[in-house]
């Protein structure tokens, strides 16, 4: 009776509700703040929920679907349920939407869309499968079948966002590297565009009559008497207050746990030591998920590191590039956008310089060097006319750096680099040089949530647990990039669609 007459009292006032003494966790300034107060009542005033760990749920609205994280995952799971016609509110933690995503390069792996085709960017999506699964296997990812399965719909959701909401991607064919051609595609502007893809995406769920929270952290997940999953508590005001979203169905798009120092330690002791780059990933959605009995896999697969100025680590796959330590050594292929900062940290290198030429400066991606090297004019030297003034600038030793252009010329002579195996740009650079430093981070994680194929969270002898579902990063999906949270974002939000359509059949 108490949760009943709470909602009729909803955005009166804050008095009368705290002297109602119903509110639980809710903050009586919150209550009236609250965007979401008021909105829905729940009419089942019988059912007695408790949030794991702690009791008083009070339901501030209810929804058909709610979606933990605004990333390429979350945004995506969205997709399919507000073309049902089904009320979505997706929440996330930060004050702007877009997580990791919105950050990320926007290098976005996916073979044989119709974006890729009518650009002639052909490869089959069979082809760069054993290219990806190779990749995928070296580094230790067992579980290839749902990887493939993403892979095998990432086109799909290319070509969903480009007709649909109007996401643009740059022209494909503009890919030199014979190691990605037709296997990545870029946001219209290039490097770090995300905004191109996510922005039209967001827009047009806004328009579709999605509801979109910020500075909501959820922190436990709703169960009914029943331990069915009935909607999540969020921490929002900066952790002042408590909000309870009721619905139908949970989907925790919350992303990887790179960002965890505690998670990162109990599964990746080696990689502890490096530093992260975003506070999106605090693995959250793998605790909510844990917290209800989801099943956690392959959180012990090493997790890729990039560049602590991350655009940087991608450009050797647009443009000549030369990468030395900080003895002027090579010692990782350029063409590859992992290769310095693994190695580097493997060999602990402690950092790396990038070397470039004009035809990086001036290339596909010049809008990226623009940027990057302008916010990051500290750990620019150049242009230098010679090599020697290049060792100078940045400190390595002149006549080191000297053998390493040798031995590189020597390569490129050879067309074959013996050391490394680039295949891609291996010609020569020119005067005037320049260079970046940088340092390796852990930016993703391969591992999280078990789950079935339409993204389910799996409990205890891999029975689903009903009504909670988990994709992109949060998820054991293998892939841990773009292309693969988006992919398993749409596949996740068709499923719960289908499902309620079944439910209420
Ligand atoms: C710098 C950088 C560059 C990258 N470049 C590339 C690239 O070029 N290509 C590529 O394929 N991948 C790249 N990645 C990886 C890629 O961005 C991720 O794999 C992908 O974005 C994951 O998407 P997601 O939606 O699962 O997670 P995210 O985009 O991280 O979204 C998760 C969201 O959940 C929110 N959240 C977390 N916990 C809670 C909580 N408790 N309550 C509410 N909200 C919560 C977060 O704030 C976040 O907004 C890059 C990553 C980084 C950091």
């Amino acid at each position: 009776m108490e949760r009943r007459a709470f909602f009729k009292l909803a955005g009166i006032s804050a008095a009368s509700l705290a002297a109602l003494g119903a509110l639980g966790a809710c903050d009586a300034g919150i209550v009236e703040d609250n965007p979401l107060m008021g909105a829905l009542e729940s009419d089942d005033a019988s059912e007695s929920l408790s949030p794991a760990g702690s009791p008083a749920v009070s339901f501030s609205a209810e929804v058909d679907v709610l979606i933990v994280g605004s990333g390429v995952a979350g945004l995506s799971a969205a997709i399919a349920p507000v073309k049902a016609g089904r009320s979505v509110m997706i929440v996330d933690k930060l004050e702007l939407l877009g997580g990791e995503s919105y950050e990320s390069n926007g290098v976005i792996c996916v073979a044989g869309s119709d974006v890729q085709r009518a650009a002639g960017a052909d490869r089959s999506i069979d082809e760069a499968w054993q290219v990806v699964q190779k990749k995928l296997s070296e580094v230790g990812v067992v579980e290839l079948a749902l990887a493939q399965r993403l892979f095998e719909a990432a086109p799909r959701w290319v070509d969903l966002l480009a007709s649909e909401y109007g996401a643009q991607f740059s022209d494909p064919s503009i890919v030199e590297s014979d190691d990605v051609k037709g296997l990545i595609l870029l946001p219209k502007n290039g490097l770090g565009d995300m905004e191109s893809i996510m922005v039209p995406l967001r827009d047009g769920l806004l328009d579709a009559g999605a509801v979109f929270h910020t500075d909501y952290r959820a922190t436990a997940v709703i169960l009914s008497e029943a331990a069915v999953v009935r909607g999540v508590r969020f921490s929002v005001a900066k952790g002042t207050s408590t909000v309870d979203v009721g619905a139908r169905r949970v989907v925790v798009a919350a992303g990887g746990f790179s960002s965890s120092q505690p998670l990162v330690h109990s599964y990746l002791p080696d990689q502890e030591r490096i530093a992260c780059y975003t506070t999106a990933s605090m693995g959250e959605g793998q605790m909510l998920c844990e917290a209800v009995g989801g099943q956690l896999e392959g959180m012990d697969v090493a997790a890729p590191l990039t560049s602590d100025i991350p655009q940087a680590a991608a450009w050797g796959l647009f443009g000549p590039t030369l990468i030395v330590d900080a003895l002027g050594n090579r010692f990782a292929r350029e063409d590859s956008i992992d290769a310095a900062a693994n190695a580097c940290a493997a060999d602990e290198r402690g950092y790396w310089w990038t070397i470039f030429d004009e035809e990086l400066v001036n290339g596909g991606q010049s809008r990226s060097l623009a940027q990057v090297t302008s916010g990051n004019s500290r750990r620019v030297v150049g242009p230098c006319n010679d090599l020697a003034a290049l060792a100078a600038q940045a400190g390595i030793p002149s006549e080191t750096l000297e053998g390493t252009f040798a031995r590189f010329d020597a390569a490129i002579e050879a067309g074959k680099d013996e050391d490394f195996g680039r295949t891609s740009f291996l010609q020569k650079l020119n005067p005037p040089y320049y260079a970046i430093k940088q340092m390796p981070v852990r930016y993703k994680t391969r591992g999280g949530v078990r789950t079935d194929e339409d993204g389910r969270v799996l409990g205890s002898l891999d029975a689903a647990i009903s009504g909670i579902y988990c994709c992109g990063a949060s998820a054991a999906i293998g892939m841990a990039g773009i292309a693969a949270s988006g992919a398993s974002g749409m596949l996740v939000g068709e499923a719960v669609a289908a499902s309620l359509e079944g439910d209420d059949a």
